[in-house]
């Protein structure tokens, strides 16, 4: 590393939180609770700095009083201090040089009246080397003055190579290009992956019987202790941390006797025993630490690393690229916003969470990014929202009569909720602006035929529809609904006008529907990612739907979409997510919420098994069977291979029919199978070719087996709520009451909160919320969503309180200004720019 003309650190923090005071306009709020609140590790640290007790003295007395003063005292009295600090230490008074890659003209590091071009204090290389310093006219005072700010926003040298750091060249900047980083910019959100909290290391003298903790050390002897006669050993270390000596033994591991040496500095964690009335650990973890990476009492960052990259060398470069730069950065949010929602400024927080210097303020700095992350989302999405709605959609009007036609025709009468799903999509039909809704419906509530009546208001109008699915099955599923509900006697269109386009559909019946859809005749086309072809055409498609929204990448639904000028856009999906989050990441889109169950519909009655009972589960089927029914029975895994002990479906399928089911046809679906053999199998089970479909969790979302009323699965604590709720989706889709049967893997997980969560509830939602609270963070969606999670690399999804709050911000700020034209908002406004250009574009 170059060798700097740095302040003491300890310094070097105050003018950062002077300038941050600077820029808070002295709201006393640069520090959480106060500027004085940091005299209590400040005054440490200046001594352990060795800062001139006078100037240490100085800084604690005018802190202490400086909550008393008006915002117009508090800036007399930190310039004042400054002052009085650059007296005893000149390089204090000095500024960053200014040169093309260096920071905004405007950068005005603390509010001090002289300013004078800094010495070597940016650590970043310097061609030219700039003779000593001279006086240059102070710049203007920093307001939130645009023209200024709006270039500042992005120092020029946050764009600048790594290379451009001393000790990288261009093999080291190869190696941080791996790891994302290609410029200072990016090494600044290049966060840490996690930290080690050496702040909470106990000193030995401390240490008390029972401890669990981590101890830091020197070794001080090392000796090899035979014991039984010689046939074992032990080896002690005695290690000492200058308030104490703590004695550590391992037992049996003869190697380590050459491991250590004496003052090699090593960390141990694990619990403090007693041993002859003293203090000792037996066999912990340890490790070998670098006493220059821990600064003591601190939380040390380990980031993420690939080859000829050390921990110790990449967190020397981020401290420096940190230090010098995050005080650069200008928070593009305004301070109203960030008075509301209770922020710190972005300096702070990309400071505190690279090298925190607490847990809370960490907590606080992860925060603020994670609002940054869903906010720009937000307002990404309203902006795509309002994009949406400025242009022009086909109106499509159906007349009541029409509608109560179509009712009347229907083999039941709608749900509450299908009613208000189906009145949303005819006023937006008839809206002048082209329909972009999600209907969010638990599995059964019956989302089909909402889109299949929806459908039928743009056909009957002489346009097009299609309607795209995961799956063959499924297309062929709905393709069978669309016939059945709008063809025939009671419907109005003729069979041939409604097609499946499916990977295995003939050659010439895929000609033949191409032709139909570019001539017009066919009017409605259901299929799979066939339908998305390039050579695939249409007429006039005004109508289109996604089933299993999840399920399609975005560029899938897009080209779909492209298939037609504008046309009205209905998503579907079964995944219950909790508003807040259902509003963010579809926020672009309208939804109706369909939760309500047709009536007939029997509640699942759900049991938990314990293993031993497998053989009363076993006649269940067999019964259910005898009436002619069918059963499911899913397995976690596919085989043992994988090493948890779950039973799995190949294994047992085998042992199922030919001891269990001899007499009954079982049928084998895994997720190793190809689309077509899980199609093929899938189809003989619906045709009820088998009794008994012995699967893994592939078995198809959505899939309609009314005659299938039972399902046990087993290994039922390895899956999620939300997993095992849409399994059991499978049955219980006819009028007869249908079982679903969990067996743990273990007899004490039968009291595990997720599986009685089942025992009690059907609703997809509650279960969704309870899930929520009991995986937390990460797991709730999985990886589904990960096309809108990756652009969040902080904030997680599942935190409904941030997005709530990040939501309502966006919210607010968009109706003030939705283009973000106001000059407040530029800084705002090209940070918005700079995230959604690495961000996908349409995450519907
Ligand atoms: P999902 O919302 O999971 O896609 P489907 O549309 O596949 O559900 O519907 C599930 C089953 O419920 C289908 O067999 C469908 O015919 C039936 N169904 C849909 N709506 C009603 C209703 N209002 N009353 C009775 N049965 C209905
Ligand atoms: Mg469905």
């Amino acid at each position: 590393m170059i060798k700097l003309d740095i302040m003491q650190p300890s310094l070097e923090k105050l003018r950062k939180f002077f300038r941050l005071e600077h820029e808070n306009k002295y709201q006393n709020t640069a520090v959480i609770g106060g500027l004085a609140s940091m005299l209590d590790y400040w005054e440490g640290e200046a001594r352990a700095d060795s800062v001139n007790e006078e100037v240490i003295q100085a800084v604690v007395a005018r802190l202490r009083s400086y909550e008393k003063l008006s915002p117009e005292g508090r800036a007399e009295s930190l310039k004042g201090l400054w002052k009085r600090i650059g007296e005893t230490y000149p390089e204090a008074n000095q500024k960053p040089k200014e040169q093309n890659q260096v920071p905004r003209q405007e950068r005005s590091d603390v509010p001090v009246k002289q300013e004078s071009k800094p010495q070597n204090q940016n650590p970043v290389k310097q061609n030219q080397h700039q003779p000593h310093q001279k006086q240059r006219p102070n710049p203007a005072p920093r307001s939130e003055s645009v023209a200024g700010a709006k270039h500042s926003q992005t120092p020029a040298a946050f764009d600048s190579k790594l290379t451009v750091l001393q000790g990288v060249g261009p093999k080291n900047a190869e190696s941080l290009a791996k790891l994302g980083m290609q410029t200072l910019g990016d090494m600044l959100y290049n966060y840490p992956r996690r930290y080690e909290d050496y702040s909470l290391l106990k000193p030995i003298q401390a240490l008390m019987f029972n401890d669990v903790v981590t101890v830091l050390g020197s070794v001080q002897s090392v000796t090899n202790r035979p014991i039984r006669g010689g046939k074992q050993n032990i080896i002690e270390l005695i290690i000492s941390d200058g308030t104490g000596s703590l004695r550590i033994s391992f037992f049996n591991q003869p190697w380590l006797l050459n491991r250590f040496k004496k003052d090699d500095m090593i960390s141990v964690s694990g619990k403090i025993d007693q041993y002859l009335g003293r203090l000792v650990m037996n066999s912990p973890d340890w490790e070998f630490v670098e006493m220059e990476n821990l600064h003591t009492n601190r939380i040390v960052p380990i980031y993420a690393l690939t080859e000829r990259i050390t921990q110790k060398w990449l967190r020397n470069q981020m401290k420096q690229v940190v230090s010098y730069w995050s005080p650069a950065v200008v928070d593009p949010l305004p301070d109203t916003l960030k008075r509301e929602a209770r922020l710190v400024s972005l300096s702070e927080a990309l400071t505190q969470v690279h090298f925190p210097d607490s847990q809370d303020r960490l907590k606080l700095a992860r925060e603020r990014l994670a609002f940054d992350e869903i906010f720009y989302l937000q307002m990404g999405v309203l902006r795509q929202r309002k994009d949406w709605q400025s242009v022009d959609g086909r109106r499509f009007t159906v007349t009541d009569n029409w509608v109560a036609d179509r009712l009347a025709n229907l083999p039941f009468s709608l749900t509450s909720a299908q009613q208000t799903a189906l009145d949303d999509i005819r006023k937006d039909l008839d809206s002048g602006k082209p329909m972009n809704r999600l209907i969010q419906g638990d599995v059964g509530s019956g989302k089909t035929v909402v889109a299949a009546l929806g459908a039928s208001m743009v056909v009957s109008n002489e346009c097009q529809a299609a309607i795209m699915a995961p799956t063959s099955i499924l297309a062929e599923q709905h393709y069978r609904n669309f016939v059945n509900l709008l063809t025939g006697e009671k419907g109005f269109l003729n069979q041939d006008e409604i097609r499946l386009l499916v990977g295995n559909t003939t050659g010439s019946e895929k000609e033949a529907i191409k032709s139909g859809l570019a001539d017009g005749s066919i009017k409605i086309v259901i299929g799979t990612h066939a339908v998305i072809e390039p050579d695939v055409n249409f007429k006039d498609l005004q109508f289109v739907v996604i089933d299993e929204q999840h399920r399609f990448g975005v560029e899938q639904r897009a080209e779909l979409r492209s298939k037609g000028t504008n046309p009205h856009l209905l998503v579907m999906t079964a995944t219950p997510i909790p508003r807040s989050l259902a509003l963010t990441m579809f926020g672009d889109l309208d939804i109706s919420v369909m939760n309500v169950m047709p009536v007939g519909r029997q509640p699942i009655a759900t049991y938990v098994l314990r293993p031993q009972e497998r053989e009363r589960a076993f006649t269940m089927i067999r019964s259910q069977v005898q009436n002619g029914n069918q059963a499911f029975i899913v397995y976690p895994l596919i085989d043992e291979s994988e090493k948890m002990d779950a039973r799995a479906a190949v294994d047992d399928f085998e042992a199922l029919s030919t001891h269990v089911f001899p007499d009954l046809k079982l049928g084998l679906l895994h997720g190793r199978m190809r689309p077509s053999e899980k199609d093929e199998v899938m189809l003989k089970f619906r045709d009820k070719e088998f009794d008994i479909l012995v699967s893994t969790t592939v078995i198809e979302v959505g899939v309609d087996v009314p005659n299938s009323t039972l399902m046990l699965i087993e290994g039922a604590d390895r899956f999620g709520l939300a997993q095992l709720h849409q399994l059991r989706g499978r049955v219980g889709r006819g009028s007869v009451a249908s079982t679903c049967l969990l067996i743990p893997t273990r007899e004490d997980a039968t009291e595990n909160e997720r599986l009685q969560a089942m025992a009690v509830t059907n609703d997809g939602f509650e279960l969704a919320d309870l899930d929520l609270k009991l995986r937390g963070p990460g797991e709730f969606l999985g990886t589904r969503q990960a096309g809108f999670a990756s652009s969040l690399k902080m904030a997680s999804i599942t935190d409904v309180k941030l997005i709530e709050k990040a939501r309502e911000q966006a919210k607010n700020l968009f109706e003030k200004d939705p283009d973000l034209n106001q000059p407040e908002h530029a800084l705002l406004a090209e940070a918005f720019q700079r995230f959604w250009n690495g961000t996908q574009s349409d995450i519907s």
